[in-house]
């Protein structure tokens, strides 16, 4: 008797999600599969960390690896551009070639679209990918006191707590290099408070740290338009000597080719299981788009990417294996909110409760800061 050919795994994306779900798939089904990684760039950032090193706090190479980890583990790492996604043939084509699979995992995250608003890519700092946080930093060690103005341009975006760690560690980092008395933070959002999503406790705790540090908090105020040296917001033409906007994120434009996307543009998913429509086919992370009962949408995190990869990965293995049970992803996750002078806050929670999420929010202390040390050197060492 021949022993049946080995399963073809194949997952979308090498970032949080990615890493989680090839590694666990790889140690669950050994030789019982291939479990083959297609991720475009040959480095990984781990993106918290490019708050600290906005501020001169990490260096590019402590928080960027490469991926001889996950090879090592026995994960198939193809680096290429995916270009095209065909559920009905079961194939991905990629840069490099189709590859076919018998269960497909995608987590292609959400793309940058700075092209949205004319002059933004020219006149605003970001620190939302490694090379424009070392901009930002280098504008930020030039920067002589003044106005900094830090805005979201729109919503979705990544990571619901970065912006506002973004204005309280320029607030601490002026604050270290004497320059908080010559320079003024304001911050402008479309939310109506911080962290919208995590109920009107967690975003007034954050608006009150904001207030403490002397950060002017701007809601409910769209970006309009971007000039050399001011932001049109709200109806207003508001002058800057230091702009740091957080872009408009969008679909990765394969996915709205594919036939998976919904409606706005993101992949919609069974939100306990995050199977798609189509057959064999889970989306995980930032490239999902999960409504919630307060009618918001489950947040762009990796807390929440790591989480669904583990439910994901340990449903493909039991599958493959003849098992038909199935883990469910339960919508918890905890995030720390750097708040400068090297202090953390905790918000931590059940975004999945009915009727609304619940979200504790714990204040500032060192120790908290201290763990989300510790919990990226975890990550860069445990995942690749
Ligand atoms: C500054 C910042 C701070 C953050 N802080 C936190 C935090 O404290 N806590 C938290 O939980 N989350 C945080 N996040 C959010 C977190 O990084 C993301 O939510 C998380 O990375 C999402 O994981 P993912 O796997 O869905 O997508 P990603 O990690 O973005 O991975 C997607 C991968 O797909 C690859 N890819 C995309 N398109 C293609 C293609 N066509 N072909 C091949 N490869 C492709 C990309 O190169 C990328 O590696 C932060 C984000 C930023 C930017």
């Amino acid at each position: 008797m021949t022993s049946p050919a080995p399963q073809r795994v194949v997952v979308l994306g090498g970032g949080i999600g990615g890493q989680v779900a090839a590694t666990r798939l790889k140690a669950k089904l050994g030789a019982d599969a291939r479990v083959i990684l297609v991720e475009r760039s040959t480095t990984f950032t781990f993106a918290p960390s490019l708050l600290w090193l906005m501020v001169g706090k990490r260096q590019p190479r402590t928080i960027t690896r490469d991926y001889s980890g996950l090879s090592r583990r026995g994960v198939e790492v193809v680096h290429a551009s995916v270009t095209g996604i065909d559920t009905a043939a079961a194939e991905v084509q990629t840069e490099g070639g189709t590859i076919g699979y018998d269960y497909l995992v995608v987590a292609l995250g959400a793309a940058l679209d700075l092209g949205r608003i004319p002059g933004l890519a020219e006149h605003t700092h970001h620190p939302y990918d490694l090379p424009s946080a070392e901009r930002l930093r280098d504008a930020l060690a030039a920067f002589r006191g003044g106005r900094v103005t830090v805005a979201i341009a729109s919503l979705p975006y990544k990571c619901p707590a970065a912006p506002y760690e973004t204005a309280m560690l320029i607030d601490g980092y002026l604050r270290e290099r004497g320059l908080h008395d010559a320079s003024r933070i304001d911050l402008y959002t479309p939310e109506p408070l911080p962290l919208p999503v995590a109920g009107p406790h967690a975003g007034y705790s954050v608006a009150a740290e904001l207030a403490a540090r002397g950060i002017t908090f701007h809601p409910r105020t769209q970006l309009e338009a971007v000039e050399p040296s001011a932001l049109r917001l709200g109806g207003e033409l508001v002058p800057h000597d230091l702009a740091v906007v957080i872009p408009p994120h969008r679909p990765p434009a394969v996915i709205a080719a594919s036939g998976l996307a919904g409606p706005n543009g993101w992949i919609p998913v069974d939100r306990s299981t995050l199977r798609t429509r189509a057959s064999n086919v889970y989306a995980i992370g930032d490239n999902t788009a999960i409504p919630l009962e307060n009618g918001m949408l489950l947040p762009k995190a990796g807390v929440f990417a790591h989480g669904e990869a583990e439910v994901v990965a340990a449903n493909i293995a039991r599958r493959v294996h003849g098992d038909l049970r199935e883990d469910a992803f339960d919508g918890h996750g905890t995030c720390f909110l750097e708040t400068g002078g090297g202090k953390s806050g905790l918000a931590r929670g059940d975004f999945y409760a009915s009727p609304l999420p619940r979200v504790a929010m714990h204040r500032p202390r060192r120790t908290w800061h201290a763990a989300k040390i510790g919990f990226e050197q975890y990550w860069l060492r445990r995942w690749l």
